[in-house]
């Protein structure tokens, strides 16, 4: 049954950069685009009305893993669906479950079957499979939807590396024969799903895998593309390894992922990382650093970093970053954001948070225009040299 969940046109380019137009059910999503986390369906200290309106962020990310144990898919599909559950209309990206699952370390157990664990909640045993992954994605509703994958660590052997893809690879193929039957079972029955929106719209992109080895990398990529996904990824990056090595595998592989499809680096990283990515040929990305840096008093600035809590800030009445046009950077010193950091004041980690995502946000809207400008190899050179002290003075 032919689908179409989403078109991906690319409007410019400029070296293996891309600017494109991203259309889903739920709305337009220009590229190359930062996606906000929103691990339990909430983009942490943020209201939705700020992410639509100031922030404009056109898609933001949720955590199966997390949804699917708290509050659970049945609490969730009877209030309507995630989009209504959580009072957002615009496009959600829900990643599989599998690096949450990973992440629990000694607390999995991984079979071919798929994964058991004890959840990190209440100790309960649980079971994540390709099938139950997608199970739970399509009661979501999400309007993209990541395929059940296993991560290897950064520093992973070739051996082990290989067990890792070769595993994803299979999980692949299971994660695309259920999604396939449950999106064609919704569209035969002619049903609407809770949210309001015909079912079987839903996307479905594909993982690729292999730790820094660049031939699994290509291997799981080809696997991948036999299949045939409506996106693919790049995942277990960041996850230990170098920055060079990130890099290097970003450097090869992205180029070689289909060119008409979007192409998304998962969970990677500072705005310089994105910059660099985006050189390389990504599209679409996700992090928690602007949202969890924000509560921890780092801020983000078109000229580095900047920790609030550095006592050089106490009496400082200039914004956050001169640079910024955000509401906090307009309205607040960063004298005033420091002793609200320094009291444990909840409105602190708001507009940090507020502050950092508007950052991310501009710096992707900066690099779109630089794109369809021809300018984005000196936007990158310029933004790199600046961004190359760590942190801020003074
Ligand atoms: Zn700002």
């Amino acid at each position: 049954m032919s689908r179409q969940p989403l078109t991906f046109d690319i409007e410019a380019r400029d070296g293996e950069a891309r600017a494109g137009v991203l259309k889903t059910r739920r709305g337009e999503i220009e590229t190359p685009v930062f996606m906000p986390v929103g691990t339990l369906g909430t983009v942490k200290a943020t209201r939705f009305e700020a992410l639509e309106g100031e922030l404009d962020a056109r898609i933001i990310l949720a955590n199966t893993y997390h949804l699917w144990l708290r509050p659970g898919t049945e609490t969730i599909r009877e209030c309507g669906g995630l989009h209504r559950f959580i009072g957002w209309d615009r496009p959600i990206l829900t990643d599989s479950g599998g690096f949450q699952v990973w992440s629990l370390g000694a607390l999995r157990k991984i079979t071919e079957e798929g994964t058991e664990f004890r959840s990190h909640v209440d100790g309960s045993p649980r079971f994540l499979s390709p099938e139950v992954s997608m199970e739970v994605q399509s009661a979501l509703g999400s309007d993209i939807v990541m395929a059940f994958d296993e991560c290897a660590p950064g520093n992973a052997s070739q051996q082990d590396a290989r067990t890792s893809m070769e595993l994803t690879a299979r999980w692949a193929r299971r994660s695309h024969t259920r999604f396939c039957e449950l999106q064609d079972s919704a569209m035969d029955a002619g049903r609407m799903d809770s949210s309001g929106d015909l079912n079987g719209k839903q996307a479905l992109f594909g993982i690729v895998q292999g730790a820094s080895h660049l031939d699994l990398r290509r291997e799981s990529l080809d696997r991948l593309v036999e299949i045939g996904f409506d996106g693919y990824a790049i995942g277990g990056l960041s996850v230990g390894e170098e920055k060079r090595v990130m890099y290097d595998v970003i450097e090869d592989i992205a180029p070689r992922m289909p060119a008409d499809r979007p192409r998304y680096l998962m969970g990677v990283g500072t705005p310089e990382d994105l910059v660099a990515a985006v050189a390389r040929g990504v599209d679409m990305f996700d992090c928690v650093l602007p949202t969890r840096n924000g509560r921890t008093g780092q801020a983000f600035t078109s000229r580095g970093k900047i920790n609030i809590k550095n006592s050089s800030y106490a009496r400082d009445t200039r914004p956050l970053d001169e640079q910024c046009s955000c509401s906090v950077c307009l309205r607040h010193s960063r004298a005033y954001l420091r002793h609200l950091h320094m009291t444990g004041e909840m409105l602190g980690g708001i507009l940090l948070t507020h502050h950092n995502l508007a950052c991310f946000l501009d710096t992707m809207r900066r690099v779109r225009q630089s794109i369809r400008s021809g300018n984005f190899t000196r936007f990158q050179q310029e933004f790199l040299d600046i961004n190359a002290e760590s942190e801020v003075r003074g």
